[in-house]
């Protein structure tokens, strides 16, 4: 057995001359939950239909379990999926949606049947197995969904932005049923979104797509502390990036001179907007308030500098700093960041 559940190795996906993945690696680890991070387009639900099997590499390989199934079709690789349309079945009741795929793969019904309760039970869904999925909220739905697929015992659980049928305000709470979930279950889980909150709510590692290629893998921290290019560090989260010149270990940009790592020359940093505070003006560097607005938890202003317009988020105060004002700044957590998109070394 090893400890590796999925294992991708020059991965590439082509549909005529579109490269929808075009050479990917990345192993996923046992009971480890993965997502998979990217704008429309970028190859994220190629890849997860990938280790479906629901297509088949243009080139490469695929290991699920040490196995290669790169050749081989979904039916024969252990993978359970929930789709973002739950594909529950709509005449049939809760308890026999769940219990459909034992009982198809030649189960004895009596014995899918209470697998199905037992899980139901597990999901909080006891007592709803002899309603018609339309008799069921959104979540329930869902959890339904998830219970069908994991009655399987599959050796790797598959999520296609599974929250995007849900209302907003349910989704914090369904997305934090399915981590919890996975967790209890132990399961290796794979979750494609394009809502970059999501993915650092639910993960353990994220990886990032872009034009079918891995921008960077990481811990949310990783990516939201250190993102490795401009792509990475605009797509999750806010960031304020500056371009500036960096002289001895400090990174200079107009008024502006902050401690950096790295070789001397041409650089951008990337610093986020709950890093930056605002002072009085004594000290440099400076800017002025040009917007202020309240977001009820905290504070967003937009600082006019030497350096580039910064997006700041600060805590709510007593006096609100209205535009016009003049600041003092001060910049933590900045990180250098390749220039051109690419990988920083
Ligand atoms: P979205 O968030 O919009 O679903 P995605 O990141 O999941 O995007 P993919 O669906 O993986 O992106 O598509 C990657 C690229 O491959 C796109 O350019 C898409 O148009 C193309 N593509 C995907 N499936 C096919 C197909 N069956 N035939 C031709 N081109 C395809």
């Amino acid at each position: 057995m090893t400890d590796t559940a999925i294992e991708f190795t020059g991965v590439e996906k082509h549909y005529g001359e579109t490269r929808a993945v075009a050479g990917v690696d990345f192993a996923i680890a046992r009971g480890e939950l993965v997502t998979f991070l990217g704008p429309s387009g970028c190859g994220k639900t190629t890849t997860l239909r990938l280790i479906a099997g629901l297509e088949l590499p243009t080139a490469g390989t695929i290991l699920i379990g040490g196995r290669d199934v790169s050749r081989e079709p979904a039916s024969s690789r252990n993978v359970g999926m929930v789709f973002q349309s739950y594909a529950l079945f709509p005449h049939m009741s809760v308890l026999d949606n769940v219990a459909y795929a034992p009982v198809i793969r030649g189960g004895d019904r009596r014995e899918a049947q209470a697998r199905a309760r037992e899980i139901l039970a597990m999901l909080g869904l006891d007592g709803l197995g002899a309603r018609l999925p339309s008799e069921l909220s959104g979540g329930q739905q869902q959890r339904v969904a998830v219970a069908r697929a994991i009655v399987q015992q599959p050796d790797v659980l598959l999520f296609d932005e599974p929250l995007s049928n849900v209302d907003a305000k349910l989704r914090r709470r369904v997305r934090a049923e399915i981590r919890d979930l996975q967790q209890r279950f132990g399961l290796t889980a794979v979750y494609v979104t394009h809502d970059q909150e999501e993915a650092l709510a639910v993960s353990d590692r994220i990886v990032v797509m872009d034009h079918g290629r891995i921008a960077q893998i990481g811990t949310p921290h990783d990516l939201y502390d250190r993102p490795n290019s401009r792509f990475v560090a605009d797509f999750i989260g806010d960031a304020n990036l500056i371009e500036g010149e960096v002289a001895g270990g400090t990174f200079h940009a107009a008024d502006l001179a902050l401690p950096v790592s790295g070789p001397d020359g041409p650089a951008l940093v990337s610093v986020r907007p709950e890093r930056i505070a605002l002072k009085a003006p004594d000290a440099a560097p400076l800017g002025t308030v040009a917007s202020a607005s309240y977001l009820g938890s905290r504070m967003e202003y937009v600082v006019t500098t030497g350096f580039g317009d910064l997006l700041v988020s600060a805590p709510i105060t007593a006096q609100a700093l209205t535009p016009g004002a003049k600041v003092g700044l001060r910049l933590d957590g900045a990180v250098r960041t390749a220039r051109d998109g690419g990988m920083t070394a």
